[in-house]
């Protein structure tokens, strides 16, 4: 039996083993060193930011950049359905409640929706201290638009970045857009430090109290003085030296990604009824590009004859890893009483995508395996 093939498992190498032996030996076994200090520094500028904090999860991030734009109980954090669930968590954990924004064919959050949704909450008097929008799997938001409407009602923008480091529009990279965006290392990602993320902005106050509430919120006195409630949520140094490594093979281990889409895109043009979600996945110019994390199918059940599930259950037989889209955060059990302006988009995609091993990891005679399984499932008389 051959291996497993995983949807997006670590594409480490001798580098990034190097690295962390480096570290190692450099004695800083801690939340701090100097590996981490570079890493921020080489983070910040890849991202186009004046300020990078490691941190050890994009949640985190996202937890920490929501308290300092002011979210707290009585208030409300607009978001996208369309993400996981980390998204939503870190709204609740400062007690704002979440409100979710469908999407729009390419997943990103609905423009129209979002005014309506945004202009329908200032007309109950609610607070809206941050608008969070997501970049689904790599392909970046329509800040112009979303940006533009935020700003109209007064709202900052907290971008999720998770999925999109790497990624880049209108010659800007993802994680510049907003007052700040935070960024993922997760095992799972286009980049891993096996688990961590980042809060990346232009704000040189809030990058500094970030790195505060991030190490315990103590004071700097030696008997450890606390006037505020802190996290621990800093990233070790061995993991940061693991994540300079991913960061310098970033740009090729991206081309190998778009290499794997562009194998599905032959693919799906062969097989009725399936189409390559997300695309155009660059511009012609080069200065909008996504960073091809996950390629997704759509499946048309009229024109194919199957379901995505039906595609998926055959994957998993032959040891492929595929999954639908994220599960809507309206539909989830645990949010499904939260307020949500939708649109049928996002159940839509859920219903219908299937993403595919899509890891820069993963060799062509690996990806040939997994068209191959598709081709033969497709093409089995139903
Ligand atoms: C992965 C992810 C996160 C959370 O990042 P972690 O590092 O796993 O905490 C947040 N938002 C989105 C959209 C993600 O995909």
């Amino acid at each position: 039996m051959a291996d497993r093939i995983f949807m997006s498992p670590p594409d480490v190498t001798a580098a990034e083993e190097e690295a962390v032996i480096r570290a190692f030996r450099g004695g800083w076994i801690a939340p701090l060193g100097p590996e981490v200090d570079a890493f921020e520094k080489e983070l910040a500028e890849f991202c186009g930011r004046d300020h990078a904090v490691a941190l050890s999860s994009g949640t985190a991030a996202l937890h920490l950049a929501l308290i300092q734009l002011g979210a707290g109980p009585g208030d409300v954090v607009v978001t996208s359905t369309m993400t996981f669930a980390a998204t939503a968590n870190a709204i609740v954990y400062t007690g704002a409640e979440p409100v979710f924004v469908d999407c729009d064919d390419t997943g990103s959050m609905d423009p129209d929706l979002l005014a309506t949704a945004l202009a329908e909450l200032a007309e109950q008097g609610r607070t809206v201290r941050a608008l969070v929008p997501v970049d689904l799997l790599g392909k970046v938001v329509d800040h112009e638009a979303t940006g533009r409407i935020a700003a109209e009602h007064g709202i900052p923008v907290l971008s999720d970045a998770a999925e999109s480091v790497g990624a880049t529009r209108n010659g800007r990279p993802a994680p510049a857009y907003g007052v700040a965006a935070a960024v993922s290392f997760n095992g799972n990602k286009i980049m891993t430090t096996s688990g961590g993320g980042a809060l990346l902005t232009d704000d040189a106050d809030m990058a500094a109290r970030t790195r505060y509430l991030a190490t315990q919120a103590r004071q700097p006195v030696v008997h450890y003085e606390h006037v505020d409630v802190g996290y621990n949520y800093r990233l070790s140094n061995l993991l940061a030296a693991l994540g300079r490594a991913q960061l310098e093979r970033l740009p090729q281990m991206i081309d190998r990604r778009h290499a794997i889409r562009r194998a599905y895109i032959d693919l799906a043009d062969d097989l009725g009824g399936v189409t390559v979600f997300g695309l155009p996945d660059a511009s012609e110019d080069g200065s909008t590009r996504d960073n091809a994390w996950l390629t997704s199918i759509l499946i048309d059940e009229q024109k194919s004859g199957y379901t995505s599930g039906d595609l998926q259950a055959h994957l998993a037989g032959l040891d492929i890893e595929a999954r639908p889209l994220w599960k809507p955060m309206h539909l989830q059990p645990v949010f499904e009483d939260r307020t949500a302006f939708v649109n049928g988009t996002s159940e839509r995609l859920f219903r219908t995508g299937l993403s595919l091993p899509s890891g820069s990891a993963h060799d062509e005679a690996t990806i040939e395996r997994v068209c191959e399984a598709i081709r033969t499932f497709a093409e089995t008389p139903r």
